[in-house]
């Protein structure tokens, strides 16, 4: 029986851990994919910026250092398990893809990419076709299209750019919905913008060759190697869903201290902040991490 088993091993789920180590809880990450969640999983390349004391680092560096300090403070973590559904009886029962662990109480830290919007096109399933990009140099001179106008989709085109990509992005609306900084990156940039261009379909022969979109003018052929889908995810609240709890646009609902409506069951990071930053994930995991104490160390700490 653990006192904490923590879901999700981004900065979030990590500063959780710290704590939760230090505080001598009996703790248990588990992680679906690699430790390091977002910096390590989705822009591992790009330069991280508002996060004090790691300037110009990029992503899969911070991802490094917090995995690293986390791991050396002796927290045990199980990468690559994916958690599939959380119920409670007398206790927490979490149920992963290897087994079955038992717990007092849970912080749930699974952030909100989940799984990747889909456009829905004919022609999305072809090689080529991707939601997110890992190494951005495999795609020097190569022609990608990225789809999306937000920052996700903006870091995506600069740093494919960056690595000696020729890229164009194409978006719905006649300005992109990201910050002032990605907005004059981009127009800095060599980035060709599709402005209130939709994807109409994908085409090739098992591997993608090209893409049409119709924009107000008309239709328009582009041949491309590649195209990058970044247009939002659906949240990643599944494991969840047997206790009840559903997310509310991207955010489930916490109290003060972080708790979800099931005693016990606290949430972390990006899937209850506004604000989805890796300061605010590290505290709110911190946060969480101090409620469940008190409510393990009950009545002592009353
Ligand atoms: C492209 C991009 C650029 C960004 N740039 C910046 C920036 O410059 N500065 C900044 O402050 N913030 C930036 N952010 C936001 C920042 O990365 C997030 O706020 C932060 O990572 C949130 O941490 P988290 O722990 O809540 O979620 P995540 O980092 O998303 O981690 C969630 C973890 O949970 C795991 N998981 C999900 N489901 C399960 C499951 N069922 N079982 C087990 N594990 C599961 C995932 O694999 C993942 O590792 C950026 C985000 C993106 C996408």
């Amino acid at each position: 029986m653990y006192d904490l088993i923590i879901v999700g091993a981004g900065p979030g789920g990590l500063a959780a851990a710290l704590d939760a180590h230090y505080l001598k809880l009996r703790t248990l990450v588990i992680e679906a994919d690699k430790a390091g969640g977002a910096l390590s999983q989705s822009y591992p390349w790009k330069g991280v910026d508002s996060f004090l004391g790691f300037h110009k680092k990029k992503g899969g560096e911070i991802s490094d250092v917090i995995v690293r300090h986390v791991m050396d403070s002796g927290a045990e973590i199980k990468e690559n398990e994916c958690v599939l559904e959380i119920t409670k009886g007398s206790h927490f029962s979490v149920k992963t893809s290897k087994g079955i662990y038992d717990s007092r109480t849970v912080i749930v830290a699974t952030g909100i990419r989940g799984t990747p919007r889909k456009l829905g096109v004919p022609g999305e399933d072809l090689t080529g076709v991707s939601y997110s990009v890992s190494d951005p140099s495999e795609m020097k001179g190569r022609n990608v299209l990225v789809v999306g106008g937000g920052d996700s989709a903006a870091d995506c085109a600069l740093g494919l750019e960056e690595a000696g990509a020729n890229v164009w992005m194409a978006h719905r609306k006649d300005e992109l919905r990201a910050t002032d900084e990605n907005r004059e990156s981009i127009s800095r940039s060599s980035v060709k913008m599709l402005w209130s261009h939709e994807v109409v379909n994908f085409t090739g022969k098992d591997k993608l060759s090209g893409a049409v979109l119709s924009g107000k003018e008309g239709k328009k052929k582009l041949s491309i190697d590649n195209a990058v889908i970044c247009i939002g995810s659906l949240p990643s609240t599944s494991c969840l869903e047997k206790l009840g709890i559903t997310a509310e646009g991207s955010s489930v609902k916490v109290d003060e201290n972080c708790m979800t409506s099931v005693e016990g069951l606290f949430a972390a990071g990006d899937m209850i902040s506004s604000l989805k930053r890796i300061p605010q994930a590290l505290a709110t995991g911190e946060k969480a991490v101090y409620a469940a104490y008190k409510m393990i160390k009950n009545p002592y700490w009353k």
